[in-house]
């Protein structure tokens, strides 16, 4: 399997980091080793000083396809999970300054905890106004709603699709609402679908 993510997708996280506002979804990946699941701890790893955590919907996929039309996209992924794009953001910084790749400031071992739970599509009654947020320490950090995406689910599976071809099991991190910050050991972070805790980990 392998792990899409989107960056810049919500317009206020853009804001919070002086990015410029994509014409086209910022695509990138990261290998299946960053993935955390179980709600294992995460240990900070001692390459970066600057680990942000970024709170993300994670999209399944359930049907190979490779160009798909935006009209058809609803039936290539079926369940929503929640995830961490853990991002070392003085890495990704250093090569956003010399136009570089950002590999090792995303896909890092344990840069994606994600919930063992995914919510059945099915069971969601409007894609477009999904509630999700992350706590650290009970403390709300981050919240969004999927009305606020610049790039909406059927528009980036649809778009990725032309590039890569998807494959059951795939996820898809869909991008971060405002609210991102550095995290430190001792956190412990909570990622919620509407009330719904999925996720909860420690870093360590
Ligand atoms: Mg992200």
């Amino acid at each position: 399997m392998r792990i899409f993510a989107i960056g810049r997708n919500y317009a206020e996280h853009i804001k919070e980091l002086n990015n410029e506002r994509p014409d086209e979804p910022v695509i990138f990946t990261k290998p299946d080793t960053a993935i955390l699941r179980n709600n294992a701890p995460f240990y900070l790893p001692d390459f970066s000083n600057d680990i942000h955590h970024e709170v993300e919907l994670v999209l399944r996929i359930c049907k190979e396809g490779k160009n798909i039309q935006e009209k058809f996209a609803n039936k290539y992924y079926d369940a929503i999970g929640i995830g961490i794009d853990f991002t070392a953001r003085d890495l990704q910084q250093k090569a956003k300054e010399k136009g570089l790749p950002w590999d090792i400031a995303k896909g890092f071992n344990g840069s994606a905890p994600i919930s063992d739970k995914f919510i059945p599509v099915t069971s969601i009654s409007d894609l477009k106004n999904i509630n999700f947020s992350l706590t650290i320490n009970g403390e709300l950090k981050q919240q969004g709603n999927t009305s606020l995406m610049l790039f909406n689910f059927d528009f980036i599976i649809s778009y990725l699709s032309k590039f890569f071809t998807l494959r059951t099991g795939d996820l898809i991190f869909t991008g971060t609402p405002k609210g991102v910050g550095a995290v430190k050991v001792g956190n412990v972070l909570s990622a919620y679908i509407e009330d719904e805790k999925l996720l909860e980990f420690e870093v360590k």
